[in-house]
């Protein structure tokens, strides 16, 4: 099995850009380009050859750098089919599920909307990472703009579902927000009173709290909760579903 390296690129104000890598080919994919000058620098300094650039939506802080770094490394744009018309220089259209080859790994396309109406997520089979865009963040979640509270709900369930040590890397650095609103509901969670010294721990000497796990985030991130009794007492939905729950959460944290 291939053994991908992944490099987090911090881009505008708190966007995270990330390049995969072999290291002993330098091939090299981007995922969500949001502007092209710091990932320029970091190819050149690690000597990449950029092959492609996956895009998990079409918002411009996730494409911001497509057009000028497709010209300057003649790389390929790979993209969700269904939305190919908001992707700036796509080349490659995928269909949900659908998997493509880079460097002996299996990278699937998962359609996953809330967020955009085509958002997808990209699942690293082999190397156990999932590239998720702006549908889940370290302890917390995507605001909903073109999707239902369902469509929101069942995409994070997808995430969610992946083997417990897969790896999740978010397209934003907005854990301290996210952190304060998982304590405010959910104190009495020793876990997440653990991880919240790990994580203030990071965020007090700048540094990204990306990656997270899936097992991390079924512990601690509220949204990822929404079954859980003391989520729905807390909120006075006791014997409510789920996704009623994620309804009311994502308000509170719409406000919050
Ligand atoms: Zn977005
Ligand atoms: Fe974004």
């Amino acid at each position: 099995m291939s053994l991908l390296n992944v490099k987090l690129i911090k881009c505008l104000s708190d966007n995270y850009s990330y390049i995969i890598f072999n290291p002993i080919t330098k091939k090299a994919i981007i995922v969500d380009p949001a502007e092209a000058q710091p990932l320029m620098d970091a190819i050149f300094k690690l000597n990449l050859d950029l092959e492609y650039i996956l895009i998990t939506h079409h918002h411009n802080d996730h494409v911001g750098g497509n057009i000028e770094l497709k010209n300057k490394f003649n790389c390929k744009i790979v993209g969700f089919a269904d939305d190919s018309n908001r992707i700036p220089g796509i080349d490659i259209r995928l269909q949900d599920k659908e998997i493509f080859n880079f460097e002996k790994e299996n990278i699937q396309l998962n359609f996953a909307p809330g967020h955009t109406s085509g958002h997808i997520f990209y699942y690293f089979k082999k190397n156990k990472y999932a590239f998720v865009g702006d549908v889940v963040f370290t302890l917390g979640c995507g605001r909903i703009f073109e999707g239902t509270t369902n469509e929101m709900y069942k995409s994070i369930m997808k995430i969610k579902s992946l083997p417990d040590d897969v790896e999740i890397f978010c397209g934003h650095e907005y854990t301290a927000n996210n952190l304060k609103f998982c304590l405010e509901y959910d104190k009495s969670n020793d876990r997440l009173m653990k991880r919240a010294k790990q994580i203030e721990a990071l965020l007090n000497k700048n540094l990204p709290t990306v990656p997270t796990t899936v097992l991390n985030e079924k512990q601690t991130n509220i949204f990822f909760r929404c079954n859980d009794k003391t989520i729905s007492h807390k909120l006075d939905l006791v014997g409510q579903s789920p996704e009623k729950v994620f309804e009311k959460l994502r308000q509170l944290k719409d406000n919050f």
